[in-house]
This record gives structure tokens, sequence and C-alpha cells, in this order.
């Protein structure tokens, strides 16, 4: 049943019926299957049991403060685009345990850690994602003090990556030169094709495990045709954009721009909720709390995911520095795509879109900053 020997670059085809060989070969060496699956009315990510736990048939429509699930007319796997979810959920913990401590005598001893690492691997990860989880590494494992639960769960995945074949209302990853078609971070990469011939992928190795994983699922090799409908695909996907976002000195033109009279129009509408924090993968704003038991016996700090919408993420001493509904979008929106590529080198957006679907008043970081370019050059006209 196996095919020619693979290396990494090798292009094969694996039928759609053959699926589930490769998650039960994943599950065989003890990963945890994580993946796409509809619950509550949307695609979202966690533990799959098997194929049938992805979203067959369905699709997703995006647009500002808007999703929604349809029917898809094929049973197409990865049908739809990135949900409210991101993979940040299992490498970044969204509550953890730092650490706790025992009374003894007149002192305290640390208690020990016990946490297990998990193995996952990740299955339909898209290029964006990529990209974002990419990003996160430079905050949790690239500087100089490492985030050792984010580093040992993130040296312990395994990518199966999937090409978008279509894009969102509010998807502008062309813009960001972060997809559709993945270039890095994976093990494995599928493109969905669904056509005359059947429902097969398309599947690119990407690493030596990536090899040997699929060493032990049927496939066969690719035929021309073939990869060059897989390739179709994703250029399909590449002109449907539902969003652009010119990235033209986009830091200098909000460093100039901190005073700009769109930031108090954007606040009569932002509800300072936090969703578009909360869905950004790339947003990794923690805060610790600390805990005593009854008994003062025992106390323990625990880390948690924080956004920086709330008046306490800026508090310091005497009061918040980011009173404002203004401070704080103008702090969220800038950070993404100006003083981040100052902090790490790259920018804070990947084009996901999902801050723009799950704002529930539709603020649209690609509009605000479209205002601000829009603003500088008139008045430049007018000059
Ligand atoms: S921009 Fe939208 S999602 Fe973000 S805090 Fe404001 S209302 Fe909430
Ligand atoms: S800022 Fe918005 S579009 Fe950019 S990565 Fe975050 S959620 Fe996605």
């Amino acid at each position: 049943m196996v095919g020619p020997p693979l290396q990494v670059g090798d292009n094969v085809v694996l039928e759609r019926q053959h699926l589930q060989q490769l998650l039960d070969v994943l599950t065989k060496r003890g990963y945890r299957i994580v993946g796409p699956t509809v619950r509550d009315r949307a695609i979202i990510l966690d533990e799959l049991g098997s194929v049938a736990d992805l979203p067959a048939g369905w699709t997703d429509e995006q647009d500002g403060g808007t999703y929604r699930l349809k029917k898809r007319a094929d049973e197409a796997l990865f049908g739809y685009v990135v949900g409210p979810h991101s993979w940040k959920k299992f490498l970044l913990q969204p509550q953890m345990r730092l650490w706790q401590a025992r009374r003894v005598g007149s002192t305290f001893e640390v208690l020990a850690g016990s946490e297990e690492t998990p193995r996952f691997a990740f299955i339909g990860v898209r290029s964006c994602d990529l990209h974002a989880i990419a990003t996160q590494d430079k905050v949790f494992v690239a500087g100089e003090y490492a985030d050792p639960s984010y580093r040992s769960r993130r040296e312990n995945i395994l990518v199966v990556a999937v090409n978008c074949g279509q894009a969102g209302g509010t998807c502008f990853c062309v813009s960001m030169k972060t997809g559709p078609k993945v270039t890095f971070g994976f093990d494995l990469a599928l493109t969905e094709v669904l056509d005359v011939d059947g429902h097969y992928f398309l599947v690119e190795v990407g690493t030596e495990l990536g090899a040997e994983v699929l060493r032990e699922v049927s496939h066969r090799e690719a035929r021309e045709e073939e990869k060059a409908a897989a390739e179709s695909v994703i250029a399909r996907c590449s002109g449907q954009m539902g969003r652009s976002l010119d990235t033209t000195e986009i830091k200098e033109l909000l460093y100039r721009n901190y005073e700009h009279p769109r930031w108090d129009d954007v606040a009569g509408r932002c509800l300072t909720c936090g969703n578009c924090a909360m869905v950004c993968p790339t947003c990794f704003c923690t805060t610790v709390e600390d805990f005593t038991d009854l008994s003062g016996e025992r106390a323990e700090r625990r880390r948690r995911m924080d956004v920086c919408f709330t008046m306490d993420f800026s508090y310091i001493h005497g009061g918040s520095i980011r009173s404002s509904a203004m401070a704080r979008y103008r702090q969220w929106m800038t950070h993404k795509l100006a003083t981040w590529i100052d902090q790490f080198g790259v920018s804070g957006c990947v084009g996901c879109g999902r801050c723009i679907t799950w704002c529930p008043v539709a603020i649209d970081i690609t509009e605000e900053t479209r205002a601000i370019r829009e603003s500088e050059l008139n008045r430049r006209e007018v000059i």
C-alpha cells in the first residue's frame, strides 16, 4: 500500500478515504489530534476523534461583525476559512498555575509543578496562522527569557497545514504576504481538490518527520495535472481576498498620526470589549493573580490570558494610563501594525480578518488605516 520512498519537498496524492489513516498513524504515535470542528454554529478548534468530526460540507460567510455557517454543494472538509479560535489556545494556555507553595514553620517551600506536556498534531493550519505561530515564537522562545510551558508545547507539535481554497470576506493575507499558500512551518501541507477526478489531497512533505508519518499512509505519486489543479485552487483563493491593506510605510504613517481625529471617531464606536484581541492569533497579553487558601497554608500564582482593552491592564501606581476608549484602541491598532515591527521585526497582524469578523460593531483595522492614509493624501492635495 505504501508508495515510493518519500523526501522533503515531494508532492504525492492522498485520497479522501485515506485521510483517516493519517489520523490513526498520528494517534498511534501518541499525538492528540486537534483541528476544526462545528460547535455552537461556528467552526472552532478542538480535539478530533476521527475524520467524521471535521466540518464536511460546511462553509462560512464572514464580513464585519458577521459570521454564518452555510452548507456547501460538495463534501469538502476544509472549504471554509479561519474561525474564532486560533492555535494559540493550545500553545499558550489560557490559564495555568505558574507555581505553588506551602507554609513550612515560619518559612515556605515551593512545590514542584507536574504538568505533562501534551503532544498535539494540529490538523488544518492555514498559512496566516503559521505566520501567527512564528510571531508568537518570537515573543515566547526567541528572546532571552523563554516561556517554558510554551516552548515545550511548541517543540512537540506536528503540523498538518492546509492551503486555503477560498478566501473569506474579511481575509487580507495577500496584503500581509502571509498566505494563502503555506511556505514554512509544516510537516505536511495539504491542498484539497474536488473535481471530476474525485476528492483528493495533494500533499507536500515539509519535514523528515512528515515523510516518516506519510510512509505509513496509503498514497500515490501525483500526476502533473493534479499538481496543476492544486496550484489553481490556491491561485483562485489569492484573487478572492475580501479585504486589502496598503502596508506602504504603515509604521511611519501611524506614528505620524497619533493625534488624528479618526481615533476619536473609532472610540465613538468601540465598546472596549476586547474581542479583537481575544480572537487575534498573535495577541499574547497575560496577567498573573495570586491566591491563598483560607488557612494561609498554601499559596499559588496563576497566569491567565488578558487583553489590553481593560482599564486594569495599563494600571500603574495611581491609575490607568489608558483610561479612554480612544487611547486603548489606538494602542492596540498601533501595536499590531507599527510598534510590533520595532519590537519583534515583523508586523503583529497576519491578515486573518478575525478581529473584523468578531468585532460586535464591525470596526475594521483595514478601514481605519485606510481612513488615516486617505486623509493625509487629501491634506497634501489641498496644500
Ligand atoms: S474594536 Fe471592536 S472588538 Fe475590539 S474592543 Fe472595540 S468593539 Fe470590541
Ligand atoms: S489584527 Fe486582526 S487581522 Fe490582524 S492578525 Fe490580529 S485578528 Fe487577524
